[in-house]
């Protein structure tokens, strides 16, 4: 009762908010943005921003500070300069700097327009990259918007570079000219990065969606081809999932690949495309970019329209933090993979290495102890691209949300599948989420109107299991708690044997590394044997079990030697300079591996039906 009268409340107030951002927006002229490139190769481009239809109250232009689907901050008020003001007649108008983001025109008339450079040298999916061959922009990094304008729509014109003949590839609505582009408010404007040169436009469809992949490359036509046949299968495949694709806003869904030598690695979601950035052609790392475009389309339901409370909408002034990146970034990372089996593109020892990738990362890490999935996921704005000087000891208490939500999509996927005899599935799950979050959309273009919480995901575990009991133990064990899952007997009825790699071989921790010598590489894990005896990171070994160690074949070869449980002697120098002595018990090398039974043994009848349903290729349902 009353939580239904707060609903009602709240419908109501969003629809009167919503009213007055409509008035808004029609009594005031769009924004306008101009980009041109008079020097690409040098790596700044020209902006103009026009500002129309102004309040009289002081005009407060800003830089973003973070990009969705980044977490961390970026501070892309750096690399702009040459910042000028001034009004509809020329004049210069007098800005401030109230912070190290923004620039604030206290008195002005009804229009002002703003004029800067913006340097940008670095193709991925955060930044911004202009040179001779092409402008990759990433928006937040390119464009000054004004505080309270969020409603505005805005008009985007792109100048070409002197003597060059480029095109744009954007999620961004056609306007009046191919060089012409609009976007209906902020939050839409800034997800939409754009492509500005030689483009390879592919196009296909998938029953009544349109899919258009856009390659900036330096392979052939017949590669790109093929590719994009890959592509469309795992479209499908992903579509299968779902059981239908979002209603994309501008028509069609835009893949933004940049495979150029002087690119990095990198993809990066958005409501109607993706940037996918590498630096190798599609012959060289096929399968490498093919995982890419299996995860990042994924995104197109989760993450952008099941989207998770905390980045909606997005603050483009701070860090936004979300305790859902298990789901919205793990589950995806399960699901890439899991797709490229289901499609065919690659096979069962591949999947196979994949698993015990995902169960290494968080059965291996003594950090699942110490923060949840969802205190991993609070993690995101230090750990995703954050910049820091200092040392962490992030390697014993941080595991990445990729592969821990992986591995937590993989344990409930196996789980549902146990339980119901192959009937209820992770998909399930996914195709809940899909109905209750993303599919009801927004009431502005560019928004979630309902984004879920934790509880709203065990709610809906609950509904598609039957069994609120289970849901709700899932959850506290596996996802707000410190346990993990039973791998080993979850494998087993897909036909998946999970054991050590290297069974019997003695272990003392991963001490060193190629380049690090004799010393102690990273930090030492809880979890390894000299952990007790005191040796960490920077500490100078001289001596186990009384040979000299000087490299770290040197240790290999007193391993070589011992079985786990024996005693070796340790000799080091910590970095006051103090030798020690100290004994250590060997234990056995601890890494993993999954492998189909049938290398050894004979997959079962119903382990294969298992795997087949989990594995095989999917009907759209
Ligand atoms: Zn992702």
């Amino acid at each position: 009762m009353l939580s239904g009268m707060r609903r009602l409340l709240l419908v109501l107030v969003s629809l009167s908010a919503a009213a007055i951002g409509v008035r808004g927006a029609d009594a005031a002229g769009p924004l306008l943005y101009r980009f041109s490139f008079p020097e690409p190769q040098h790596r700044w481009m020209q902006v103009e921003a026009t500002f129309p239809d102004l309040p009289p109250a002081p005009l407060e232009l800003r830089m973003s500070r973070s990009s969705p689907g980044r977490y961390s901050l970026h501070e892309f008020a750096k690399n702009v300069y040459d910042v000028h003001a001034a009004g509809p007649d020329g004049a210069e108008l007098p800005t401030t700097r109230p912070d190290p983001y923004g620039w604030t025109v206290a008195r002005h008339g009804a229009t002002v327009t703003v004029k800067y450079k913006v340097y940008g040298d670095f193709i991925d999916g955060t930044y911004l990259a202009i040179d001779e061959t092409h402008a990759h922009i990433n928006m937040p990094a390119a464009v000054m918007w004004a505080r309270g304008l969020d409603d505005r729509p805005s008009t985007l014109t792109f100048d070409e570079p002197p003597g060059l003949h480029w095109t744009v590839a954007t999620q961004l609505h056609r306007a009046g000219s191919p060089l012409e582009f609009t976007a209906p408010n902020l939050q839409y404007l800034m997800d939409s990065p754009t492509e500005f040169g030689p483009v390879a436009m592919r196009e296909f469809t998938v029953g009544t969606s349109r899919f258009r992949f856009a390659a900036h490359h330096l392979g052939t036509d017949a590669e790109l081809d093929g590719y994009v046949k890959d592509v469309e299968k795992i479209v499908r495949q992903e579509g299968a999932v779902y059981g239908e694709y979002p209603r994309y806003e501008p028509g069609y869904y835009t893949f933004l690949a940049d495979y150029l030598p002087y690119a990095s690695a990198d993809g990066m979601e958005h409501r109607n495309s993706t940037v996918m950035t590498y630096a190798a052609t599609i012959a060289q790392n096929r399968l490498r970019l093919l995982d890419t475009v299996a995860h990042e389309f994924f995104h197109c339901w989760n993450v952008e329209r099941i989207r998770p409370q905390g980045l909606e909408p997005f603050d483009f002034d701070r860090a936004n933090m979300t305790d859902s990146l298990w789901l919205a970034e793990g589950f995806t990372q399960y699901y890439g993979p899991l797709i490229l089996q289901r499609a065919g593109i690659i096979d069962l020892s591949e999947t196979a290495d994949t698993i015990a990738g995902l169960v290494s990362s968080v059965a291996l890490s003594p950090a699942h102890e110490i923060r949840s999935a969802v205190d991993m996921s609070r993690m995101a704005p230090f750990i995703d691209g954050g910049r820091r000087s200092d040392r962490t000891n992030w390697s014993r208490t941080v595991i990445s949300y990729y592969p821990f939500g992986g591995a937590i999509a993989l344990a409930l996927d196996l789980e549902l599948r146990e339980r119901s005899d192959g009937r209820v599935t992770l998909d399930d799950f996914m195709r809940a989420m899909w109905r209750a979050y993303g599919k009801p959309g927004g009431s502005r273009e560019g928004y979630v109107d309902k984004p879920y919480s934790v509880d709203d995901a065990e709610a809906r575990l609950a509904d598609v299991s039957g069994d609120r009991a289970f849901a709700h133990e899932f959850f506290s064990r596996y996802v707000e708690g410190h346990d993990v899952a039973d791998y080993t007997r979850l494998l087993s009825r897909a036909g998946f044997i999970l054991r050590k790699r290297n069974p019997g071989r003695a272990w003392a921790g991963n001490l060193f590394s190629p380049r690090s010598g004799e010393r102690v590489a990273s930090l030492v894990s809880p979890t390894w044997p000299v952990y007790a005896a005191g040796l960490e990171q920077d500490d100078d070994v001289r001596e186990i079990d009384g040979q000299a160690i000087r490299s770290p074949e040197d240790l290999d070869g007193v391993l070589a030697r011992h079985r786990p449980g024996d005693r070796v002697d340790i000799v080091f120098v910590d970095r006051t300079t103090r030798s020690k002595t100290v004994p250590v018990t060997l234990a056995e090398d601890p890494q993993l591996e999954v492998v189909p039974i049938e290398r050894d043994g004979k997959l079962s009848v119903a382990q294969k039906a298992f795997r087949d349903r989990w594995l095989g290729p999917q009907e759209a349902k």
